[in-house]
């Protein structure tokens, strides 16, 4: 990014570029859950299960490519080596063991809800400080306040269907 554009950020762009990075993390690791959930999951519902999921695996995808231009607009580094994403990871990562379409959801719930904390903090870091930033994470958690409900309302037809 050119030195004004930097300049306009009114924080430490290297403290902002390693949050950035941790929730860079944390898209990787939700992309595979989602990824490999989508391939394993089985029961009732199994269609439309798998469907949300590798549609929500997409979506994380593209989190992970905005967050990594914007980190190298500010400068800094998007995380090299997978095994960086365990070290640096809010949210952590959740292997699908029971492939119960019930587990699955419940545990997509729960990453998004992580998801959904860890952007509203970056929100009221940056509010007012960074306002490409802002933008950029505004947008991602709408799509992850959406994930959280889809996968809720998928939890609930499944409930209703015993
Ligand atoms: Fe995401
Ligand atoms: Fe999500
Ligand atoms: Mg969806």
């Amino acid at each position: 990014m050119g030195r004004k554009g930097r300049e306009i950020v009114d924080m430490d762009v290297k403290e902002l570029s390693n949050l950035l990075n941790k929730a860079y993390a944390d898209e990787w690791l939700a992309y595979y859950q989602y990824w490999i959930g989508a391939k394993v999951v089985k029961g009732p519902l199994r269609g439309a299960v798998e469907a949300e999921l590798v549609e929500h695996a997409k979506e994380e995808l593209e989190h992970a490519e905005d967050l990594a231009e914007r980190i190298l607009q500010l400068g800094g580094t998007p995380l090299l080596k997978p095994e960086d994403w365990y070290r640096q990871t809010n949210c952590g990562y959740v292997a699908p063991e029971d492939p119960s379409a019930k587990k699955i959801l419940e545990q997509n719930i729960k990453g998004e809800q992580c998801a959904i904390g860890v952007y509203q903090k970056l929100i009221d870091i940056i509010h007012g400080k960074d306002p490409i930033t802002y933008q950029l994470v505004v947008d991602i958690l709408a799509d992850e306040v959406e994930h959280e409900e889809d996968l809720e309302n998928l939890l609930e037809d499944l409930k209703l269907k015993k």
